[in-house]
């Protein structure tokens, strides 16, 4: 007869403690997110208070309200999720897209894909609109996927991250998706707060963001608009979706009947409502003129010192700015450099060479714009690029100044 082995105490590993793991003084945040978050929201991060008081409602209350401004739209069905942009976009995606619905996604890159990804894995008949690299979508070629394939259900990202792309035409192609009877799924990570998006006007059907990049948040907490008309299509459903999670009509239960469907992430919430609060503080027309200011005069500071930036200009996406590599410097190590030298975090990519520097929320201000573009000048010549340091953070001067 065999026993069981006599069961042995297992010791607690030998750790470091936090305070020896980070780095001594705080690294700046300049990568495609996470970025920077104001002290008020850092604060709000550090509370915690019951998931279903009724301060907890209030701040619910709140928040919906501020959201509703920032996603412009009157439809009430505004959701959060506890996990990371993606959690949103699938909740967009398995609570609109059953087996069988027809799906097309549009594709500027890594997170069109995802789209695409989620929306099989849900059982949607799944077609990938692929676009030239570092082009913005066109009306035409959505056109052409519309009249064919008649989708049900259209994504898109408004600014995708990876490549550096902005969709300029985001406007036209959900009102022509509309046209057709689709509902359109817009992903606004990287964008919502920092450049404009109407999503009534639009008629965009779901807006779905993270928290730490355009809304200047901690990561982890997300948010997700659905259209009165994504409801009725929502509440009209053959089934739930097997993402229990996700599902909308059990999240309705916490953000909008005050009711338990999981313990919410309070202190992410809170800080949410602080990140909210700002925005709302500063308006909307504001924060794009701030977004639009620093991202151009990055833009211009990088050209100015001999480099060459990603993506076509009209189609350049301002919220996350892609410089090419020049030959012979390994991005890896430009990344790693710029950290280790200067305390500044940017951004590798997902294949292509380029390196990228965020221009959301927090990051655009100037003394982080100077702080980040003397880094990089820097790095880049260390490694050995033709660069002219001096030229790019003048250059980025008189942009900030507007002397021109
Ligand atoms: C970052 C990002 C995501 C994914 O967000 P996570 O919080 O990493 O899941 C999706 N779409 C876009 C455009 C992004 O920039």
């Amino acid at each position: 007869m065999t026993h069981a082995p006599t069961p042995t105490m297992i010791h607690p590993p030998k750790v470091d403690s936090l305070d020896s793991l980070l780095p001594s003084e705080p690294l700046l945040m300049m990568g495609a997110g996470p970025v920077p978050i104001p002290y008020r929201v850092a604060q709000a991060n550090s509370i915690v208070i019951n998931h279903l008081g009724e301060t907890m409602a209030r701040v619910i209350d709140q928040l919906k309200a501020m959201a509703r401004y920032v996603f412009q739209t009157e439809s009430p069905w505004i959701l959060g999720v506890a996990g990371p942009g993606s959690a949103a976009m699938e909740m967009s995606v398995c609570n609109l897209v059953h087996p069988g619905t027809r799906v097309l996604c549009v594709c500027n890159g890594y997170f069109g894909r995802r789209f695409a990804d989620m929306a099989q894995r849900v059982g949607g008949e799944v077609e990938v609109l692929t676009i030239a690299d570092g082009e913005a979508a066109t009306l035409e070629e959505v056109r052409d996927q519309l009249e064919r394939f008649r989708p049900e259900v259209l994504t898109i990202a408004q600014g995708e991250t990876s490549s550096t792309v902005f969709n300029r035409y985001l406007p036209e192609i959900a009102q022509l998706a509309r046209s057709h009877g689709c509902y359109v799924i817009v992903d606004a990570v990287c964008t919502l707060s920092t450049m404009p998006l109407k999503m009534d006007a639009w008629h965009i059907d779901a807006v779905i963001t993270g928290g730490q990049k355009g809304l200047s948040s901690i990561p982890g907490v997300s948010l997700i608009a659905f259209s009165n008309r994504a409801w009725e299509r929502i509440v009209a459903r053959p089934h739930a979706p097997p993402q229990w999670c996700l599902d909308a009509r059990l999240a309705e239960q916490f953000w909008h009947k005050a009711s338990y469907h999981y313990t919410a992430p309070v202190s992410g919430i809170l800080a949410l409502h602080e990140a909210l609060h700002l925005v709302c503080t500063e308006t909307l027309p504001e924060r794009f003129a701030r977004h639009l200011r620093c991202s151009i005069g990055l833009q211009r500071g990088i050209e100015a010192m001999g480099l060459r930036l990603y993506s076509t200009q009209a189609s350049r996406l301002n919220s996350v700015v892609g410089i090419e590599v020049p030959n012979g410097i390994d991005r890896v190590e430009v990344c790693k450099r710029i950290s280790d030298r200067y305390r500044v975090e940017i951004s590798g990519s997902f294949g292509l060479n380029i390196v990228r520097i965020g221009q959301m929320g927090e990051q655009c201000r100037a003394h982080n714009l100077f702080r980040t573009l003397h880094a990089f000048g820097s790095t880049m010549k260390e490694l050995g690029a033709q660069v002219d340091v001096a030229a790019g953070v003048a250059e980025l001067e008189r942009q900030l100044q507007g002397a021109l």
